[in-house]
């Protein structure tokens, strides 16, 4: 797909081309300028064009000095990390100083640009529209996002851009996921578990949108950094935070916002804390992640706190097997986010759990597995049938997923599927990782 970030200053109707364009009310939006800070991404279709759209932070005007500079810096990213800019203006504002100060900004990244003149759809845009080819951008494209008018322009636009790339084909396309590409990981949990302490003490408050500004980090943002020489992309998600100070409307995107980091990540970190660990919430939250596939790695935070550490890991330990079973032995770390401790292994624990993740067992050894287990412990038989278990394959990593044919697969009782993810599991190293496992009847 072509990716485009929809970039401008605050309130042009950034969030509202970008639901259009996804076509779900999956962004924020929100008349108070500055609202939309964070970079989200949804995938669209315009005719034939599969476009994957990414709303960008504004300019704040507000607050110039620390969250200015930072925003900036995010939405040079997520430029950086596309094809092309939709740069949106309001034509009925006109031109103003900050779209031209972000027209020079885009002239120096050298990308593609579409300049969208936004809100249309009367004729009190038209001053606004004309001001536009002023920005030297090539032709400005008349829209409506709220109204869905110019979007045929808008598609003809971005077809030229997509025409153009193919006998180009971006470096982001030359390696698509292989070695050397990111651990995507999210970090969530419940408010004050303490997510961006933590996050803020793995990447450095330099990268972090989060601080004396409250609330910034309500959605989700994507952060590039490197642990030791390897690449990470990580996903902050203000999920299930509740903060008086949020209105209502953004609190309940909030759960929206965790599944969303839980579906973007491979690797999915949730921090407790020491001080109650494994409450109803972060149970919900920890089963969510393994239902969706993801590897699960739990980080129990605070650890400052306690007296006791020899004691609390056992109890924790016991905890987690007992009430997640579905992922026994998944990694369980200990760390404190305000003095570091234990941030080091939670980050090994991370690239373990990512390459199990992405486990493939070849399949002769698979096979020759499955016979010995099943010469073992053969199925039961069901009203007086004995059960034929022939054949295993795995047809998908991430996570590792397997499919056993045979006959009469559907009689086969919990109990005995499970004896065989226990196998798989210890056999084949996919100890705390979501296994898949499908049974098959031939007859
Ligand atoms: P979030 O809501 O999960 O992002 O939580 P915060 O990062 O805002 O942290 C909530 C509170 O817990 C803050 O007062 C932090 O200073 C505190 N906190 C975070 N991590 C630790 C830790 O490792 N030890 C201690 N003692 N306090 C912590």
């Amino acid at each position: 797909p072509l990716r485009v970030a929809i970039v401008g200053r605050p309130n042009v109707g950034k969030s509202t081309l970008f639901n259009r364009l996804i076509g779900r009310r999956l962004a924020l939006v929100d008349d108070r300028p500055g609202v939309t800070r964070d970079r989200r991404e949804g995938e669209a279709r315009l005719g034939d064009l599969a476009l994957v759209v990414v709303d960008t932070a504004g300019l704040e005007e507000a607050d110039p000095n620390s969250l200015e500079g930072r925003m900036r810096a995010q939405t040079e990213t997520a430029i950086a990390e596309s094809d092309a800019a939709l740069f949106l203006i309001d034509a009925r504002a006109g031109v103003t100083p900050a779209d031209r100060h972000f027209a020079a900004l885009l002239h120096r990244t050298g990308k593609p640009v579409v300049v969208v003149a936004n809100k249309c759809e009367r004729s009190s845009g038209e001053p606004g529209f004309y001001e536009a080819f002023e920005l030297g951008l090539g032709e400005p494209i008349a829209v409506s996002a709220e109204h869905g008018l110019g979007l045929a322009d808008l598609t003809e636009a971005l077809v030229r851009i997509d025409a153009a790339r193919e006998q180009h084909p971006t470096e982001a396309e030359a390696h698509e996921a292989g070695e050397g590409d990111p651990v995507r990981i999210a970090i969530v949990g419940r408010p004050n578990a303490g997510k961006s302490t933590l996050l803020n003490r793995l990447i450095g408050e330099e990268r972090m949108l989060t601080g004396p500004e409250a609330g910034i980090t309500r959605d989700a943002i994507a952060v590039d950094w490197e642990w030791k020489g390897r690449p990470v992309r990580l996903v902050d998600t203000a999920g299930l935070r509740r903060k008086a100070r949020v209105q209502e409307k953004l609190e309940r995107l909030s759960v929206g916002d965790a599944l969303r980091a839980i579906r973007f990540a491979e690797v999915v970190v949730v921090v407790l804390d020491v001080q109650s660990p494994f409450e109803k919430q972060d149970l919900q939250i920890a089963d969510l992640v393994t239902r969706e596939g993801r590897a699960l790695v739990i980080a129990v935070n605070k650890w400052d706190t306690i007296t006791d550490p020899d004691v609390r890991l056992r109890d924790l330990r016991e905890a987690a097997d007992r009430l997640l079973p579905q992922v026994r032995g998944m990694p369980l770390v200990p760390v404190s986010a305000l003095t570091g401790f234990g941030l080091d292994r939670l980050m090994k624990d991370v690239f373990d759990i990512h390459a199990r993740w992405n486990t493939r067992v070849p399949t002769g050894e698979l096979n020759r597995w499955f016979a010995a287990l099943i010469d073992h412990h053969p199925p039961p038989a069901v009203a007086g049938r004995r059960i034929k278990l022939r054949y295993v394959t795995q047809t998908a990593v991430r996570p590792p997923t397997f499919v056993a044919f045979g006959s009469r697969t559907d009689a086969i009782p919990d109990s005995y599927k499970r004896y065989l993810l226990n196998g798989l599991r210890d056999t084949f190293g996919l100890v705390g990782v979501p296994v898949r496992l499908h049974l098959r009847s031939a007859d």
